[in-house]
């Protein structure tokens, strides 16, 4: 891990540019932003207590949230980013809108692949895909939705074991990020500030419950998302991320070489790369026995998100 990421953990959401940027940005009382991370360290304090106490029952979606009402850090953060959001206006909705981070800051030829498990309908799990990347020892970033998570129980447990990857956060019902219920590709948004910080939020803690690691990135369902879902996340500490490289793999019926051909032209150092592991239909696994070794042949090698600093274009 970078001294970089490892100095971000560390802070436990006590970083001071971020701070001052606030103030100038969202409120002009200092006191909510204190009173912010407090409650960022004391729930922090708060689960690593409560891990070893939880069943699966209480985690999964159609619980959580009753499970997160009752802890009075959470309600409270709720409520204070409710404050502060309420009357902001979301600003642009797209992809790639102020705020989101698509890119690593490095001029050597590394790529780094990020793979989402949507859940919900899109709740399967390609298997082959996961043994390529193991195989082969490819770095990986996992984008997980908590839907995901209760239909891949086990499945998610032993990918959050295996250091070659690295579990990020993609919402907790795969909602975009919205403040006012945009949709994208036909799936609604989240309708308001509560709904969206629930939507980050309760999935960082069910991740963080489930293995002890607090997700540094979020990646919005579809990866659209608004201004104010940025601004949003990163009060939580949290790094939105969408991506560099669209690999197509989500095209239907996309064939395995217009995702090599999509992955490889738009290859430069840095890049961060989309593609999916829940689907085991679709041709992400047949395009990287392709990609990879042309990538190899090119002298790139791969990594995960937290082990560089991230930029927007
Ligand atoms: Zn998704």
């Amino acid at each position: 891990m970078s001294s970089f990421r490892k100095a971000k953990i560390v802070s436990l959401g006590l970083n001071l540019p971020m701070q001052k940027n606030l103030l100038l940005k969202t409120s002009t009382n200092p006191l909510y932003v204190l009173v912010l991370f407090w409650l960022n360290f004391s729930q922090m304090a708060n689960s690593q207590n409560i891990v070893t106490m939880l069943s699966r029952k209480q985690v999964e979606n159609k619980n959580i949230l009753e499970m997160l009402y009752k802890d009075s850090a959470y309600v409270q953060k709720k409520r204070l980013v409710n404050t502060l959001f309420a009357h902001t206006s979301p600003g642009q909705w797209g992809e790639f809108v102020k705020g989101v981070d698509e890119e690593l800051v490095t001029q050597k030829k590394i790529i780094a692949f990020t793979f989402d498990a949507c859940g919900n309908k899109s709740n399967k799990y390609n298997n082959e895909l996961i043994d390529y990347l193991r195989k082969e020892k490819i770095p990986a970033t996992l984008f997980v939705s908590g839907a995901w998570i209760d239909d891949n129980y086990n499945t998610f447990l032993e990918l959050s074991r295996d250091t070659l990857f690295e579990i990020e956060n993609h919402g907790l019902n795969h909602q975009p990020c919205s403040v006012n219920g945009e949709s994208e590709y036909g799936i609604k948004g989240t309708p308001n500030v509560p709904d969206a910080f629930d939507e980050i939020e309760a999935n960082e803690r069910k991740i963080e419950l489930l293995t002890g690691r607090r997700p540094l990135f979020y990646r919005s369902a579809t990866a659209f998302t608004d201004e104010a879902c940025a601004r949003i996340a990163k009060l939580l500490n949290v790094t939105i991320v969408s991506f560099d490289i669209l690999s197509g793999d989500a095209m239907p019926f996309a064939p395995a070489q217009s995702i090599v051909n999509n992955v490889i032209k738009n290859a430069k150092p840095g890049a961060i790369v989309i593609m999916h592991f829940n689907h085991p239909e679709w041709f992400a696994c047949d395009a990287m026995m392709g990609i990879i070794p042309s990538f190899r042949k090119k002298g790139y090698t791969f990594t995960r998100l937290k082990d560089y600093p991230l930029k927007s274009r």
